[in-house]
């Protein structure tokens, strides 16, 4: 996510490590008052690392390189699953540690940054120019200004257009995409040698995160990952998800979506919500679970009729 509401705060619950044979964890993070970065899933290929994400700050991308470093293997392929900064924001510098490094996303990023992000940079201005701000608030303001800046050192080296087994510095991986659902551009990555399915911010905890959404098509989304056959899914945030977990998150999504749609309370669809999904969500990311969806039933899923039909393209 990359919205204000970031300033949310959520206790990181994922640990880093080996999920399979040749295939690493570098968790995302989350503190009190930081914009987030996404997780990170590194895969062995043949002679070079494959990182799926390159998360938002310096210190996580640091840590991919450290990963690397400790390998002893060069990074020679990186996927970004959508062009939000917390997937995105990693690319220059591992494009600066691996100069040959080439960077395969959809092609959203340059829309998003005449669109979503250029909003967003001047948000950021106003803030900034606002006197008394808090020293370490401004920091990180001008940190995402230089992210935004960053701009094409962000977009991907080949498009991905269409889905299928391909071979990735001699791995052989499944990619999917999926358009206009989280964003314009989703793309997923399953690798059939362990069964692990890297599925971006088609799966976030402890709520989903619908600042660019298609909620109905992000539904359906949900329910093509269901069908690939994997054994762990890794979420854009939040721990690693077993196919039971997947089916917990879908049906509360899909009753999430229904109770938004309806007439009931907002508070009776956070409430479904924290029900449905509570054996996902650490106790300790519970209230920012509350708050996250306190904000979107009111900013995306309700009230927004024109909004969203623009993101979902009808
Ligand atoms: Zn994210």
């Amino acid at each position: 996510m990359l919205a204000f509401v970031a300033t949310l705060l959520l206790a990181t619950s994922v640990g880093a490590g080996e999920l399979a044979p040749g295939v690493q964890l570098v968790p995302g993070r989350f503190v009190a008052g930081d914009q987030p970065d996404g997780n990170t899933i590194v895969f062995d290929g043949a002679g070079g690392l494959i990182v799926f994400d390159s998360g938002r700050h310096a210190a996580h991308a640091d840590a991919i390189i450290d990963y690397a470093h400790a390998r002893k293997l060069p990074i020679v392929a990186i996927f970004n699953s959508h062009w939000h900064l917390d997937h995105v924001g990693g690319n220059a510098r591992l494009r600066a540690a691996y100069p040959g490094v080439r960077v395969q996303a959809s092609g959203a990023i340059e829309q998003a940054m005449h669109g979503f992000l250029a909003r967003y940079r001047a948000q950021i201005e106003e803030a900034l120019a606002k006197p008394g701000g808090d020293a370490a608030q401004q920091a990180a303001l001008r940190g995402e200004l230089a992210l935004i800046d960053a701009g094409p050192a962000l977009y991907p080296d080949e498009r991905v257009t269409r889905g299928g087994a391909r071979m990735v510095a001699g791995r052989r991986l499944q990619v999917g995409i999926e358009t206009r659902a989280v964003t314009a551009g989703d793309v997923w990555l399953f690798d059939p040698a362990t069964r692990t399915l890297a599925a971006g911010d088609l799966v976030t905890l402890p709520a989903p995160l619908f600042d660019t959404a298609c909620p109905a098509r992000w539904q359906a989304a949900l329910g093509r990952l269901a069908k690939v056959d994997f054994e762990r899914l890794v979420p854009g945030h939040g721990s690693v998800l077993t196919r039971a977990q997947l089916r917990t998150y879908r049906t509360a999504f899909d009753h999430l979506l229904a109770c938004a749609a309806g007439t009931s309370a907002k508070q009776a669809c956070i409430d479904g919500w924290m029900r449905e999904a509570q054996s996902l969500i650490p106790a300790a990311d519970e209230q920012l679970a509350r708050g996250l969806l306190d904000y979107y039933v009111d900013n995306s899923l309700r009230g927004h009729a024109a909004k969203t039909r623009e993101l979902c393209g009808a």
